[in-house]
């Protein structure tokens, strides 16, 4: 579980501003879901043979006895909570952000507690809304400048019927060769075998290669709405490829599904991930609803802006300001200037100095702080009623403001204003 420092923030605050201006353009609205959920709602809904269930979850007895679970996902705990709060009389477009756990083998992209940013439509059967879904994607990679970046992989799993008879001929095939498998996907073999097809053993991987192909077991709806996906997508202008293979590790998904992934963060390859899932809500108890969704990883997708250079100058906050002062007078004076500059200039950033030192030690901090301006109270400006403007930087929109001067009082805002007038 990781820190995320001040020189990694406005990098996540720019991500998270983008997202949020962009789902508001498409009619989302957010919705703020609890961190904890009955382990219950998880299993029934992620799937007892996942491997998040079997494996990834942070779960814990509550005073009462009963299991609770830290949320290894956004979608079961929106769908919960949109069945709870009576959201399902029409169509909804929600989305979320925020911290998920699961228990891994944490590496470069990968955490225990790591972030997602979740978007969910609930009531819309038609597959212009899982179009909708990926154009949007696609537009938040222009935005970020991450569209170079970044690849859509598409394929359709059908319905839960045509996976059960592909399910039972994959397993035919694959039990044929059990022994050339490795471990994990011997295992997957009785438990859950279509996650397999993405197993990244090469020797399973070429193995799979005279597999029967799920494409071939789709009923006539998932083919239609499948097709349908692609020239949709193709008249938007919006690239893809069909992966056959890509099954997501998720039970509730059925046709639709989909990835972005890159080759910039190595393994951890996927920077957004979703489909449809048009029986969990009713699986979960409230009325047959059906439902598209995604969730992007936010670490991995910051990870990809400062891999590709797409995360620009989001530099650290920084000052505009730096307030000096040597003396408990000169202190007190200009504790209270501050605090009026504050009151007429609020878009300013202003950091005083504290904790003493000499003239000297305080301007170089001034210098480091990367402000443009000091102020400087001393004896002399307390007596004077004034205050020393020295301005640290020249270029950069200050022209020849170089130099120092000493500027009554009163007149402290206005010129603070004027220099930072651009
Ligand atoms: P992976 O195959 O990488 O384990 P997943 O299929 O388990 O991914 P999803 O449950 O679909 O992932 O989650 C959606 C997205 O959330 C992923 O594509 C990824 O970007 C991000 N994500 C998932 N697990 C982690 C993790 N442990 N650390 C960081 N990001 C993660
Ligand atoms: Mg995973």
């Amino acid at each position: 579980m990781n820190d995320i420092l001040p020189d990694e923030t406005p990098h996540w605050r720019r991500l998270e501003q983008v997202v949020c201006r962009l789902l508001n353009s498409y009619g989302y609205g957010e919705i703020r879901l609890p961190l904890v959920e009955h382990t219950e709602l998880f299993k029934r809904s992620i799937g007892e043979v996942t491997d998040i269930v079997e494996k990834e979850m942070y779960s814990f007895d509550d005073r009462n006895g009963e299991s609770l679970t830290l949320r290894p996902e956004g979608t079961a705990g929106c769908v919960r909570a949109a069945i709870q709060q009576g959201l399902l009389t029409v169509p909804q477009r929600l989305w979320y952000a925020g911290p998920m756990f699961r228990y891994e083998r944490p590496q470069k992209g990968r955490q225990r507690q790591f972030h997602q940013i979740g978007v969910e439509a609930l009531g819309v059967a038609s597959v212009e809304m899982d179009a909708e879904l990926i154009l949007l994607c696609a537009r938040l990679w222009r935005r970020l400048g991450l569209a170079g970046s970044v690849e859509l992989q598409i394929n359709s799993i059908g319905s839960s019927a045509a996976r059960r008879a592909y399910r039972a001929a994959l397993v035919e095939y694959l039990s044929a060769h059990r022994a050339a498998l490795d471990e994990d996907s011997q295992r997957r073999l009785d438990s859950n075998p279509l996650r397999i097809l993405d197993s990244k053993n090469p020797d399973t991987q070429a193995l799979l290669d005279a597999a029967p192909v799920l494409a071939d077991y789709l009923d006539a709806e998932a083919r239609d709405d499948f097709d349908r996906l692609r020239e949709l997508l193709t008249a938007a202008g919006v690239a893809f490829v069909v992966n056959p293979r890509l099954v997501r590790g998720l039970d509730y998904y059925n046709k639709t599904v989909f990835e972005f992934v890159t080759e910039r963060l190595g393994a951890q390859g996927t920077v957004c991930a979703g489909g449809r899932y048009d029986n969990l809500v009713e699986q979960l108890g409230g009325k047959s609803t059906p439902a598209v969704g995604f969730a992007m990883g936010m670490e991995r997708l910051v990870l990809l802006m400062l891999e590709t250079g797409a995360a620009g100058d989001a530099a650290p906050a920084q000052a505009d300001v730096y307030a000096v002062a040597v003396g408990e007078d000169a202190h007190r004076e200009a504790l209270a200037a501050v605090e009026a500059v504050r009151d007429s200039l609020p878009g300013l950033a202003i950091v005083q100095h504290t904790g003493g030192g000499s003239f000297k030690s305080q301007l170089k901090r001034a210098d480091k702080s990367g402000a443009s301006v000091a102020l400087i109270w001393g004896e002399d400006e307390v007596r004077a009623q004034s205050v020393t403007v020295k301005f640290l930087r020249d270029g950069a929109g200050q022209g020849d403001k170089t130099g120092q001067r000493s500027v009554p009082r009163d007149q402290l805002e206005a010129t603070l204003r004027a220099a930072f007038a651009d």
